[in-house]
């Protein structure tokens, strides 16, 4: 995909975006109760770039938590299924590194040649995505360990990337549609000088990580320790099954499907809502419920995260972010779980991971 970089001055990126407005619905981090929230922009005045961490990361507006899949209607002898055709044009503003990682995992997931998945598509396809290098790292951010942050390396996933060089932005754009949005403001080529401020300012932000997480092992080592005492204490003692950690995660993406039909059984709405593996009823097949304790449910949602998703999408199923950790109500963070674990191997002794020979 075609890449150029130019540098656009704040004061007509940001005319630049209220005429966006025009054609798109503009979503991006603004102040809400509770803290930031990618939410509708009405006025640029809302907007909130210089954000840290939100509850719900941007990807709601892409796989929605709740959402039509389809409408079945009686039609003479047979029945008629109709799906959705378009859903509005939309532009994602201020998306995290860590979050456009988590993006791409749901492409993974979602856009799989010939598994498809129609809606996320549509969205995928209908939305432009800003991204922005933050700002400042947050406390529960280990996006660094993770391989997905601060800065995001790879070249896909958005239209445009941003980085704060004071009075202007080091504009990255991927793709056609980018350069035709932002082809009437002839913004310059980005130079060499442009490229150094922003590797400083990414060494700078290398230097204020609080948390990290040693992932040379990380896989191996989980799951050479599925019966680990970590997983029991820690579920019997702290986790109160509420399903928060799953609900905030960015790469979340299991959901169930459900049919709501009308009395007289001529048209059924079938939706899907987003699920949870900490949920009881989620492993539940016929005749048994193949995790029916904490403790299992638990050790899935680390496992699935941290070893087994790189085997299944060839990446860690975790971009860093520390959402679930801030939003447990008893603060239960898998970074501690998995120290804990690679203590007990010798691997992590007085506040440091030891790296192994091999
Ligand atoms: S597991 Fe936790 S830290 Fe990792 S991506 Fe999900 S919410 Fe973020
Ligand atoms: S948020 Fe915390 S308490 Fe709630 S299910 Fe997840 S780990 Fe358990």
């Amino acid at each position: 995909m075609q890449y150029q970089a130019f540098v656009i001055e704040k004061i007509s990126f940001f005319s630049w975006l209220e005429e966006l407005g025009q054609e798109f619905q503009l979503i991006g981090p603004r102040e809400r109760e509770g803290g930031p929230a990618f939410s509708r922009i009405e006025s640029i005045k809302d907007l909130n770039l210089d954000y840290g961490l939100t509850m719900m990361g941007p990807q709601v507006h892409l796989y929605h938590p709740e959402e039509q899949i389809c409408t079945i209607e009686e039609r003479g002898a047979g029945f008629e299924v109709s799906v959705r055709q378009e859903v509005p044009r939309q532009v994602l503003i201020g998306v995290h590194s860590c979050d456009l990682h988590a993006i791409l995992v749901l492409d993974r997931a979602f856009l799989k040649a010939g598994m498809e998945d129609r809606n996320y598509r549509l969205w995928r396809e209908n939305t432009v995505v800003i991204g922005l290098h933050c700002p400042h790292v947050c406390p529960q951010c280990f996006c660094a360990s993770m391989g997905t942050g601060p800065f995001f390396e790879p070249k896909q996933g958005y239209d445009f990337l941003l980085t704060d060089l004071g009075d202007s932005y080091l504009t990255e754009t991927l793709g056609n549609r980018a350069l035709k949005l932002i082809a009437h403001l002839n913004p310059h080529l980005a130079t060499q000088d442009h490229f150094d401020r922003k590797s400083q300012l990414g060494l700078e932000l290398l230097n204020q990580f609080q948390k990290s997480i040693d992932t040379t092992h990380l896989v191996e080592i989980l799951l050479r320790n599925q019966n680990h005492p970590v997983w029991s204490q820690t579920a019997d003692q702290r986790c109160l099954n509420c399903t928060n950690c799953t609900k905030v995660c960015p790469t979340c993406f299991c959901y169930n499907v459900k049919d709501t039909i009308s009395f007289d059984l001529t048209r059924c709405e079938r939706s899907r809502y987003k699920d949870s593996c900490q949920e009881l009823h989620f492993a539940e097949v016929h005749g048994a419920n193949f995790r029916s304790t904490r403790t299992a449910r638990l050790r899935q949602f680390v496992t699935h995260k941290l070893a087994t998703w790189v085997e299944q999408f060839g990446c860690f199923g975790c971009i860093g972010c520390g959402r679930c950790m801030t939003w447990c109500p008893t603060k239960i963070d898998l970074t501690d779980m998995a120290r804990e674990i690679m203590a007990s191997e010798g691997l992590y002794t007085a506040g440091r991971v030891k790296k192994r020979a091999d």
